[in-house]
């Protein structure tokens, strides 16, 4: 193996730590507290470990922390009116309702209720549009991450050919245009591109949110190139026993990895960050909303 493994966990770790800072001065020089709340519809199992991560880390870096717990069949009247609540709430800086929801609700209404200023999972139309614009969005958090990841691991992105692998409005999409703004020279690929491999190797940045296990060959990786691997995917892993799993990316972790510059883990690259990222975009939504210069280092 000859690739620097890129480490979100640590990388998460510094994020946090630096936002944790960021908290303290504003609550010594501001007194002010910024608060994230996050919203649960039902109980489905996985969104309530990720709202306990969430609700965890937010307290960690001491911010305040509000959880919404509403019933799986919730009128939406009701959902709507608690979001209006913490769009009108100034000591609530950030909103997040955790996807997905049952079926009778609209993951684009919710959105679309909430204050684009606080809304820090970056979705809002309006935050999609000035991030399109190259103007102050609020970015989505996995994205963001990956941005970061690159920045520090590469420096300045201007004129890097990048190859974003999907086109969801959650990540490919929003990555693009992240890369974009850095002045890389960026290519969209999703299911109907042709000869995708070619598109790929010619990418010194290549990241990959398809959802496709280990998709991404190495002898689609250009020697030295630095490979984000944003896929989460469960397979079975018989060689740990029956019925066992295990987590991979999109890319091939081995193969990519002897022939790429650098690349991001699955577990531990991409998956850390995103709360990190959320914690920091928190931070930023309540800087802005209080007139206050935004953290360095930490915005797109
Ligand atoms: P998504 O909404 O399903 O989008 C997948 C994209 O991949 C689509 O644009 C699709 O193209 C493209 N695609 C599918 N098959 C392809 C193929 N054979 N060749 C090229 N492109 C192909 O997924 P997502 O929400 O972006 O998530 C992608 C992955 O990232 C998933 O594994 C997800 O679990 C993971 N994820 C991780 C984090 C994290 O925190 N690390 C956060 C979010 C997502 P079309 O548009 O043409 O169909």
């Amino acid at each position: 193996m000859s690739a620097t493994i890129i480490d979100g966990k640590a990388f998460a770790a510094n994020v946090r730590s630096r936002v944790a800072d960021q908290v303290a001065r504003l609550k010594e020089e501001q007194s002010i507290t910024p608060g994230l709340a996050v919203v649960l519809v039902g109980e489905d199992p996985a969104s309530q470990v990720y709202v306990r991560n969430k609700g965890k880390q937010t307290l960690e870096v001491g911010m305040n922390s509000y959880e919404h717990k509403l019933p799986a069949d919730v009128p939406a009247v009701e959902l709507y009116a608690l979001i209006d609540k913490l769009n009108a709430d100034p000591a609530v800086h950030g909103i997040l309702c955790q996807f997905p929801v049952p079926e009778h609700l609209s993951e684009a209404e919710i959105v679309a209720r909430i204050d684009p200023a606080k809304d820090v999972d970056g979705l809002h139309v309006q935050n999609i549009g000035l991030l399109a614009g190259g103007q102050k969005a609020m970015a989505p958090c996995t994205p963001l991450g990956c941005l970061m990841m690159l920045r520090d691991h590469l420096g300045d992105l201007t004129g890097k050919d990048a190859v974003v692998i999907g086109r969801s409005n959650l990540v490919g999409k929003p990555m693009a245009q992240l890369l974009l703004r850095d002045s890389a020279t960026v290519t969209i690929a999703h299911s109907r591109t042709k000869d995708i491999a070619e598109v790929v190797r010619r990418a010194d940045i290549v990241v990959a949110a398809v959802g496709r296990p280990q998709m991404v060959p190495g002898d689609w990786i250009k020697p030295g190139a630095t490979v984000i691997d944003v896929g989460i995917n469960r397979i079975d892993a018989p060689e740990k026993g029956e019925g066992k799993t295990r987590l991979v990316g999109d890319v091939d972790f081995d193969s990519c990895a002897a022939v790429a510059g650098a690349i991001t883990p699955v577990p531990g690259g991409v998956g850390p960050m995103t709360i990190a990222c959320l914690l920091a975009n928190t931070l930023t939504a309540c800087c802005r909303a209080n007139g206050l210069t935004e953290p360095e280092g930490l915005t797109a």
